[in-house]
């Protein structure tokens, strides 16, 4: 018999929760929410998040001149 953990997307809409699985490999919580990290998933911190819902990291500011010191 094999066991393996299968990561659901916690994200809830109009239209009930959504549907992606992550079918890990593993039966290992640790290395079932790794796998899914690989994979672009936001799991393991209580509510996980396909890749498709996980919030976007803000992307860092862009310093058109990083030569110039910003004056005050
Ligand atoms: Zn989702």
């Amino acid at each position: 018999m094999s066991l393996s953990i299968v990561v659901n997307c916690d994200r809830s809409g109009p239209y009930g929760t959504c549907a992606a699985r992550f079918y890990s490999g593993t039966a290992s919580e640790a290395e079932a929410y790794e796998e899914a990290a690989r994979d672009g998933w936001d799991a393991g911190g209580g509510i996980d998040l396909c890749p498709g819902h996980r919030p976007t990291p803000p992307a860092p500011p862009t310093r058109l001149h990083p030569e110039e010191t910003p004056r005050p």
